[in-house]
């Protein structure tokens, strides 16, 4: 059982002027330091609204173009300082493959692969992402039912795999830009992401 560590209060966003609750854990069944953001919003809600953000050090930091990370997160974070919610920031960077694996493919991707493409020539699965334990951090917060935020069909799926009750997933916005199209159009046709990319030319 995973039981919270620790809460600390950070203002957060732009401009600092939110405030998120970052919480630790013990016991996770894995060795990373994973996070859960808590947002107290002007709705206090029963059912609360959840993002799980897998870690993307070049999107969620330096705002690369390559992907949509940095802008999801963003978008999360100020959704949940108004209406509440838990962002469940989780250290699996690059679909689990780590950053300098990452980095290698976007090198291959240069030369014309999908990002799906890229992985399985670097010898790993599609998404190598484990949500598990972001059923156990719920757990841990006393959490059984959520709305997920995310436009991502397994990770609903995987959420009601963990023992979490999926009563809404809501879509999040689409990010897209003159460099990421492609990596957008593989996760609607390779994973099957709920994106629409109708009015989009990639
Ligand atoms: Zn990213």
């Amino acid at each position: 059982m995973a039981q919270v560590r620790n809460t600390v209060s950070i203002p957060v966003g732009k401009d600092q002027a939110h405030e998120a609750q970052f919480v630790s854990f013990n016991g996770l069944n894995d060795d990373k330091e994973h996070l859960a953001l808590i947002f107290k919003g002007a709705d206090h809600q029963t059912v609360p609204l959840v993002r799980l953000h897998s870690e993307c050090l070049t999107g969620d930091v330096f705002h690369s173009a390559r992907c949509d990370c940095g802008k999801q997160l963003d978008e999360a974070v100020e959704t949940m300082a108004k209406t509440g919610g838990i962002i469940l920031y989780l250290r699996q960077e690059g679909r689990g493959i780590g950053l300098y694996n990452k980095l290698d493919a976007y090198k291959l991707q240069d030369s014309g692969m999908n990002t799906f493409e890229a992985n399985n020539a670097l010898g790993f699965d599609d998404d190598l992402r484990d949500f598990s334990v972001a059923g156990q951090m719920l757990k841990a917060l006393d959490v059984q039912e959520i709305d997920l935020l995310t436009n991502n069909p397994q990770k609903t799926a995987s959420m009601e795999k963990a023992g979490i009750t999926v009563r809404n997933q809501n879509s999040t916005g689409v990010f897209y830009n003159r460099h990421n199209g492609h990596y957008l159009s593989a996760k609607v046709s390779v994973a099957n992401h709920d994106i629409d990319l109708r009015e989009i030319a990639v």
